[in-house]
């Protein structure tokens, strides 16, 4: 491909951009696809000769397109958002098309100071405590990793390795590898995924404590788990407090469990992987109570901040920290102004060596569309989100309601296995997609704000949906409950019965076909 290729070939790829966000709302949000459907239209071999890129534009439109899952659609309200915007689908062209990787400052300057401007711009923009911030008084900063479990992870191996540290002078009798086998950290049982995981690849016990009713961890719940560990010989060393969790957005209380921490000297990691944008909100100032005793703190900006994925900002109290757990040097990695606070090597601070310039992406998208508008694109989510919510309380037939930020919840009154037809039916219908979770035990339906451009259009849509399925998967278990089965289903239901059961049966059927007679002969 040479340069006038490129200038066609991108102009393209602009325009197709253009109709496919232009027209998403119209596709049905899930595709129709089996398992391997692609197969049958690839080749099993790449090509041995160029193909011009009309060809591969014409294919990506016939067969990539229908295999996708619209996540920039309205219409799509599972999991958490993960948005993208104009600004930053340019800023990633851009960043691919200047193709630097940042690992050290030397690397490429612009990338290493913007990353370290945007962090500053964002932890002021979200309020966080100062200790957090790369331009406070502290050794504060902020970096962009790809994701939230990446930083939860980067989060536990420096907690690790500082309790290394620690109890190599505290207990000079234990080996570091005894040190390592008695470590303990903690999460929510409501926490994602990804700090159980964390725990798997950092070789450490992570323990999932039980919640309130609320699904929300209690600072009592965590000092009962350090005591009952400290007298089992075992060493805490983080904890994970979730703010927004997936289920339900639920917020740990960080003000309880803060203090305690602090107390026995185990670092506090802070998951606000969705949450986090709420921060920006002076009416939501109360969710992030209790954040000045974190440690650490990360906050997706690839879900709910306009940046499109990968973007995951995590702040660090003390960056020191960081280096001195995952410092590896070379020769080759040398640079004369390494050291510097003013020019981290971000290398030290991630899982990888290399790094791509994400903060070219919130740059551009800060720039353009600037804070209020943000604040306000937020507040609009939550606004929707409540809209469906008042829907839903509006329908008796529903219970277990309630909203965090922009993610509403709901059940049918009833049995799970009710709740779980009406989602099963719902998603069979791909009009619009819902995830389930669990909410006091009972299985609940999440529905959060999600896509490019969500309006009350696409919440009336969705309502309707939901309630048109509700209407038919009701109407149909009633007449299924009055139909009288034929005899041999009776015989075969019955067979392998006690007595009284089989007496049960078919009295129950006697009896529905009586009041079926009595209501034909009235009508
Ligand atoms: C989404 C989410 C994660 C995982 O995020 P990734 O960036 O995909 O790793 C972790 N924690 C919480 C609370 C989340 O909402």
């Amino acid at each position: 491909m040479d340069i006038n290729e490129f200038r066609e070939f991108g102009h393209a790829a602009i325009e197709f951009l253009i109709e496919y966000l232009e027209t998403i709302r119209d596709r049905p949000v899930l595709p129709d696809v089996q398992p391997g459907f692609l197969q049958e239209h690839m080749p099993s071999e790449m090509p041995e000769q160029p193909e011009s890129w009309q060809e591969i534009m014409e294919d990506l439109k016939k067969y990539i397109v229908p295999g996708l899952t619209h996540w920039q659609s309205p219409r799509f309200h599972a999991f958490y958002p993960s948005q993208t915007s104009f600004p930053s689908i340019i800023g990633e062209m851009l960043t691919a098309g200047i193709g630097v990787v940042g690992f050290n400052w030397m690397c490429s300057p612009a990338a290493t100071e913007l990353e370290v401007i945007v962090m500053d711009w964002l932890g002021k923009f979200l309020n966080l405590p100062e200790h957090f911030l790369p331009s406070g008084k502290g050794n504060g900063g902020g970096i962009i990793q790809g994701s939230a479990s990446e930083s939860i992870l980067v989060a536990v191996l420096a907690a690790r390795e500082e309790k290394v540290r620690e109890m190599k002078i505290k207990r000079p009798d234990l080996s570091e590898s005894d040190v390592r086998s008695k470590l303990v950290g903690y999460g929510s049982i409501h926490s994602n995924s990804a700090i159980e995981k964390s725990g798997l690849l950092s070789a450490t016990k992570i323990r999932l404590l039980d919640a309130d009713d609320t699904s929300i961890l209690r600072g009592e719940t965590v000092q009962k788990a350090i005591e009952d560990d400290i007298a089992n010989g075992l060493i805490p060393f983080v904890c994970i407090t979730t703010i927004g969790t997936t289920g339900t957005c639920a917020f740990d209380n960080m003000e309880e469990i803060g203090p305690i921490l602090k107390k026995y000297n185990v670092w506090m990691h802070i998951d606000a992987a969705y949450a986090g944008a709420a921060f920006c909100l002076p009416e939501y100032a109360h969710i992030k109570k209790g954040a000045e005793y974190g440690d650490s703190i990360n906050f997706n900006l690839h879900k709910w901040m306009l940046v499109n994925f990968d973007c995951a900002a995590m702040w660090i109290k003390d960056a020191a920290k960081l280096t001195k757990s995952f410092n590896v040097e070379r020769i080759y990695l040398d640079h004369k102004y390494q050291g510097e606070s003013k020019a981290p090597d971000y290398r030290h601070w991630q899982l990888a060596l290399g790094r791509r310039f994400r903060s070219l992406r919130v740059w551009i998208t800060f720039r353009t569309y600037g804070q209020e508008y943000i604040r306000n694109y937020l507040r609009k989510h939550i606004n929707l989100a409540g809209m469906f919510l008042n829907y839903v309380n509006k329908d008796d037939r529903f219970e277990e309601t309630g909203q965090s930020l922009a993610l509403a919840y709901f059940r049918l009154k009833g049995d799970d296995s009710l709740t779980r037809k009406l989602l099963d039916r719902i998603n069979t219908r791909r009009n619009i997609y819902l995830i389930p979770a669990f909410y006091h035990n009972k299985v609940i339906i999440r529905f959060v704000i999600c896509g490019l451009d969500p309006q009350e259009k696409d919440i009336d849509y969705a309502w309707n949906e939901v309630k048109t399925v509700t209407d038919e998967l009701l109407a149909e278990m009633e007449a299924e409950k009055n139909k009288i089965p034929a005899i041999n289903e009776i015989e075969a239901e019955i067979e392998n019965l006690e007595i009284t059961d089989k007496v049960n049966v078919i009295t129950e059927n006697f009896a529905k076909s009586i009041t079926l007679c009595e209501e034909k002969t009235v009508h």
